[in-house]
Parts: C-alpha cells; sequence; structure tokens
C-alpha cells in the first residue's frame, strides 16, 4: 500500500487495531498457550508470504486449540512449500483481464479495481497472495483505471478490491467514490471487504456515509468462512450498514480441515443470517501456489453443497461456485 501518514490527526481506532497486528507468529502462538512445534509453525512460509493477524479476529481463536479453524486460515505451516501440477501464481487469469493497472474486466457488465494491496489480515489460502500489486495500485495509478471505466459504457456496476478495500482511510474512498459516481452509465457501487470482520471498528460513520450518501446503489460483500469470526461485536458493527439499507452478502471458500463438513457450513450460514448477511457465494479453493493443503476435492465439494441444498432454507444456500480462468461467469458446481 501507499500509506500517506495523517500527522495532524490521532490515527481512528482501526487504524491502530490495522498496525497493531500479529506480524510474528511465535507472538500469536503465545497468547494463545501454543508451542510452535505443536501447531507446524513453518518460518519458510513465512517468509513467503507475510504473516498478519489483527487482534480483534485474533481474540476470536480458542486457546490452546492446534485445529482451531480460525488460527489454520492464517498459520503459516510447511506444506505450503509443496508443489503440486495445477497450483501456480495467478490461477484465475487476473492478469491476462487487466484493461488498465488494476481494472479488471472479466465479466460482462461489471468492473472490478483492485484499490490496495494492503489487507488487515494475511489469509495462507488467498488467491492474490502472489499478485504483483506494486505494477498495478496506487493513488497514481486511479487515473488510467477511471478513464477507462468512463468510456465502457456497457459497465455499470464497479467492484472495489484489492488487497481489501477498506485498508485505505475514508477520505480516500470518499473522494473515489464520488468520481466513480461522475460517471453517468455507472448504476451500482460494491465494496468486497474482510475488514469488518477482522477488525470491525473499521465501520465508521464516515464509511457509511460515501457508502450511502452517492447516488450509486451500493452492496457489501464480506468473506467469512466459520461463524466462529462472527462473534457479537462483529454483529454490532454491521447494524449501521443495514440501518442505511446496504445489503450485506457474504462470500467464503471451501478450505479442509477449517469448514468442510455440511454442520460447520450451516452454522456459518445461519450465524451470518442472525448478523444480517445472507450467504452469496462458496469458491471452491483457487489453485494458488503454496496452498494445496487446502484443497478439497470435487467429488466432496459437490457433495457438501448438496446436503447443504436439502437442508437448509435456499436463502442460507450459498452458490457453489469454481472460478475457471475464460469463462464468461464463475461455474456452478451444484444444478
Ligand atoms: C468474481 C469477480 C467478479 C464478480 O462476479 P459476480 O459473479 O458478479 O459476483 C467481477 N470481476 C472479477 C474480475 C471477478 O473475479
Ligand atoms: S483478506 Fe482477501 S485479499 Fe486479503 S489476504 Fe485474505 S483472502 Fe487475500
Amino acid at each position: 500500500m501507499i500509506a500517506r501518514s495523517q500527522p495532524e490527526n490521532e490515527p481512528a481506532d482501526w487504524q491502530h487495531a490495522q498496525r497493531d497486528a500479529f506480524t510474528r507468529p511465535t507472538d500469536l502462538l503465545a497468547m494463545l498457550g501454543l508451542p510452535a512445534a505443536a501447531v507446524g509453525l513453518s518460518d519458510a512460509a513465512a517468509a513467503a508470504f507475510a504473516f498478519r493477524v489483527p487482534r480483534p479476529w485474533a481474540a476470536r481463536i480458542r486457546r490452546g486449540d492446534p485445529d482451531d479453524p480460525l488460527l489454520r486460515q492464517v498459520l503459516p505451516v510447511a506444506p505450503e512449500g509443496r508443489a503440486r501440477a495445477g497450483f501456480v501464481t495467478d490461477p484465475v487469469g487476473d492478469r491476462a483481464a487487466e484493461r488498465a493497472p488494476g481494472l479488471l474486466y472479466k465479466y460482462r457488465g461489471r468492473a472490478l479495481l483492485l484499490v490496495t494491496g494492503a489487507c488487515a489480515i494475511h489469509c495462507r489460502y488467498c488467491f492474490r497472495r502472489e499478485f504483483p500489486y506494486g505494477e498495478s495500485v496506487g493513488h497514481a495509478r486511479l487515473d488510467a483505471a477511471l478513464a477507462l471505466l468512463a468510456a465502457a459504457p456497457d459497465v455499470d456496476e464497479v467492484i472495489l478490491s484489492g488487497g481489501d478495500p477498506l485498508s485505505l482511510r475514508d477520505e480516500r474512498l470518499a473522494e473515489l467514490v464520488t468520481r466513480l459516481a461522475a460517471i453517468p452509465h455507472l448504476r451500482r457501487l460494491r465494496v468486497h471487504t474482510r475488514v469488518p470482520v477482522t477488525i470491525p471498528t473499521r465501520v465508521t460513520p464516515a464509511l457509511v456515509d460515501w457508502l450511502c450518501g452517492t447516488r450509486l446503489s451500493s452492496v457489501m460483500v464480506l468473506h467469512t468462512n466459520h461463524a466462529q469470526e462472527i462473534d457479537d461485536e462483529v454483529a454490532a458493527a454491521l447494524a449501521p450498514l443495514r440501518a442505511a439499507g446496504v445489503p450485506l452478502l457474504n462470500q467464503a471458500v471451501l478450505l479442509k480441515g477449517i469448514n468442510d463438513d455440511a454442520q460447520t457450513l450451516r452454522e456459518l450460514s445461519t450465524r451470518l443470517f442472525e448478523a444480517g448477511v445472507l450467504p452469496y457465494y462458496l469458491h471452491l479453493l483457487d489453485r494458488v501456489r503454496g496452498t494445496t493443503h487446502f484443497a478439497v476435492p470435487l467429488r466432496r465439494a459437490r457433495q457438501l453443497g448438496r446436503e447443504l441444498r436439502d437442508t437448509l432454507p435456499g436463502y442460507l444456500v450459498p452458490k457453489l461456485v469454481r472460478e475457471q480462468a475464460g469463462r464468461p461467469s464463475k461455474t456452478p458446481l451444484v444444478p
């Protein structure tokens, strides 16, 4: 991220939480009362993709449990070094879909804008863990992306993504939204973010203002993989967004050893709904290098998808999909 300091102001709570994150696995493990050897911590894996876990999210990890489903999403482990055919640096063809620096245009009508490479948390299974953000994002590069959007009348939705767009300050985001709203053919603004889950104080009044005070219709898509990630603080943080009428959706990734059983996925849908969020997508893992140990076989994924369809109300069933480079949409896996 191109960090710009704000010397005249005290950092907001969420900015402090973002900076104060655990950046050394051993510090997190000490808090959890877990010896590094008991959890399979790998320094080589941590060197390949930096470790980062904000404290509010870390507080939801169970003490003393080496298999905790939150811990396993963020812990660097030796199997990340495993190579396997088909696990590559850019499994979904993001670079080929880049029409201007940071602007991915794959699907008809909606374009995705990478506004930063920074994330509050580093998820080990991240499909963009090797994305060369340095070549694509940054304030100075926005002009070209916005010019391209303005010249693409068939695009009516813009998706702010990254990295995590909510890593940026509200002033920057408000300015960006103003510029987007000035493009007449744009109708919807979508924000893809994990930060309301990882640092709930990030949902500030200023955020609600820029998200709702625009002529564009706004929608927020969160990223949560396990019910244990949604505590009362997260639910309370989402309340102002619900009150302002912003539709809240969730995407999850199907992850071996974390949420690959029907009861866990049902609990996730149920808990999301209680917090005012509807399940949207359940993604099959994108095959990025270093993530082989998270892969759930296709047959098993389909079986889980059918089981959810047969045991949940329709509105709590996420669409089980896979992303395949070159396809016109995500590919559904359960009819
Ligand atoms: C997933 C994705 C979208 C959004 O797809 P929806 O099916 O509308 O949620 C848009 N652009 C890119 C590049 C994507 O990867
Ligand atoms: S929050 Fe999203 S973009 Fe950031 S590391 Fe996690 S999966 Fe990747």
